[in-house]
């Protein structure tokens, strides 16, 4: 089993910065920060090629990326002394995911996805706009601003 824990964190976009025992065996400066990002593999299993995507870093000698699970093994138990220095934003809020099939509007209530229920189409009981929010509100955000409305 891998650290999930260490995985969360070793996302595209991530910064490491190699540990003095790491750095001892893997070529890499003691210090140096490396960022992840996304690495394409393709994998024969006998039958066919499947391509894979990975967190990954660019290996500049052998043109390839080279994997999280490669770099650190797979269960991640040779990360040793590394660091994760940076990780993105959206990697902390575990399961808080903005809506995908569109943009958030000035309709919509950004605060409450994060929340179960947070997430539900509605219909502004005012003025009829669709907006995104908990499934109990009945106003769209504009509508229930009163210094836009100048209620
Ligand atoms: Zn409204």
């Amino acid at each position: 089993m891998a650290d999930k824990e260490l995985e969360q964190k070793l996302i595209v976009g991530s910064k490491i910065k190699i540990g003095e025992k790491y750095s001892a065996w893997n070529g890499f400066r003691q210090g140096e920060i490396i960022t992840l990002v996304q690495g394409e593999f393709e994998y024969e299993n006998g039958l066919y090629t499947e391509a894979q995507c990975a967190p990954s870093i660019w290996c500049e000698d052998r043109s390839e990326f080279d994997s999280i699970y490669h770099l650190f093994g797979n269960d991640l138990e040779e990360f040793q002394d590394c660091e994760v220095v940076f990780v993105p934003p959206m990697a902390d809020k575990g399961s808080f995911q903005f809506p995908m099939h569109r943009p958030v509007s000035e309709n919509d209530w950004p605060e409450d996805f994060k929340h179960d229920n947070g997430n539900y189409n509605n219909t502004c009981l005012r003025c009829e706009a669709k907006f995104v929010g908990h499934k109990r509100r009945v106003l769209c955000k504009v509508c229930d601003n009163p210094q836009l409305t100048g209620e």
